[in-house]
């Protein structure tokens, strides 16, 4: 490809962590793609440069006002080279994130062109182990140093790469223990539900730790008016599957709308199965996972792309989802859905985007 932004080189490279060993977002690579923003000179300044600490003000509007959006995705080397999963999707949803919090927007192009740069130079850096990925972190924050409330007007735009290891082991899914949240909430309509806003997740520690401690992996997040209806799981969206029929949450405005929801809802019907977006009642899951009529549950996102479900407590009732095992709806999707993003099998959706 054509170099686009000018490179920064760095004197020496980095050692690259044993692939064996991958944790999340612990081990960051050599370059990054930045750029500043200023009312006057709009999106400028733009290249690669060495992965460094970046001075701040003590001041910078984000620390005390919290204007600040990022967006996940993943690079995948395959036998044809690296390739990107549908990343226009992703500066087209932080550009609605950024919408919301006053915050410039992204030219989309540009952004995918920078970050197809910045993956061609790091290309060593994704990791070729099975399930293995390179995990893409672009991020946006206002560095304007001011104390007054209003939208800032400089702002900073980064793109970091981490590689990470396969979230299960070889392909094999391990189902997950969630906990139904019914006293705090995670967002309300009107709100910053829908935006990959950076205080979402300050605001959702609190019950996560106190799932973590009653022996749970994960929370469901209920709607933040009634508090019955069904929002999304931690940081993934939530598929109920009843037979051959699949089930997930409307969006609402206060449901981040997934890249990997919007995906498996595609590759689902395409796969034959029906699927459906519309509100689930807390009680309705309940019942339903009582009767038997609920097969299977599993939660959708980047970083773990499919998660099965195979408990959820809510209030005083622990319901097991079918065998409490990975069900074959999930495993199948699973597997579909991964063989397109590491290339090995057709992407009949044209979802890749090779770098
Ligand atoms: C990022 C995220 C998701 C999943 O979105 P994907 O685009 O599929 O990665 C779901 N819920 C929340 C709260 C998120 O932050």
């Amino acid at each position: 490809m054509v170099a686009k932004f000018e490179v920064v080189e760095r004197n020496e490279l980095k050692q690259k962590p044993d692939q064996d060993n991958l944790s999340f977002g612990i081990h960051f690579t050599d370059y990054m793609f930045t750029m500043d923003y200023s009312e006057e000179l709009g999106w400028h300044n733009k290249k690669i440069v060495p992965y460094e600490d970046i001075p701040m003000s003590p001041a910078s509007q984000v620390l005390h006002y919290g204007q600040a959006v990022f967006e996940g995705l993943k690079a995948y080397k395959t036998a044809a080279g690296a390739q990107l999963f549908r990343p226009n999707e992703n500066f087209k949803r932080m550009n609605k994130s950024c919408e919301r919090l006053e915050m410039p927007q992204l030219d989309v192009e540009e952004a995918v062109q920078a970050l197809k740069q910045l993956i061609s130079i790091e290309q060593d850096w994704i990791p070729t182990g099975e399930g293995q990925s390179l995990y893409i972190r672009p991020i946006m924050y206002a560095n304007e140093p001011y104390l007054g409330v209003r939208p800032a007007t400089s702002y900073k735009f980064l793109i970091i790469l981490t590689p990470v290891g396969a979230y299960y082991g070889k392909g094999h899914l391990t189902p997950i223990k969630i906990f139904v949240e019914d006293e705090y909430v995670r967002a309300v309509r009107g709100g910053v539900g829908f935006a990959k806003a950076a205080g979402n997740y300050a605001a959702s520690l609190i019950a996560q730790s106190r799932a973590e401690k009653l022996g749970y992996n994960q929370v469901l997040w209920l709607d933040g008016v009634e508090q019955s209806y069904i929002e999304e799981v931690g940081s993934m969206n939530i598929f109920f599957v009843f037979g051959n029929k699949l089930v997930t949450p409307q969006l609402n405005g206060s449901i981040l709308p997934g890249i990997t929801r919007k995906s498996i809802l595609q590759l689902a019907a395409h796969l034959g199965y029906e699927v459906e977006e519309r509100r689930i009642h807390i009680d309705e899951v309940v019942s339903a996972a009582k009767d038997g009529s609920l097969t299977e549950v599993f939660g959708a996102g980047t970083a773990v792309v499919i998660s099965p479900v195979g408990e959820i407590k809510y209030k005083d009732e622990v319901v097991t989802i079918g065998s409490g095992n990975t069900g074959e709806v999930t495993q199948k999707l699973y597997d579909a859905y991964t063989s397109i993003q590491n290339g090995t099998s057709e992407d009949p959706f044209r979802w890749c985007l090779s770098v």
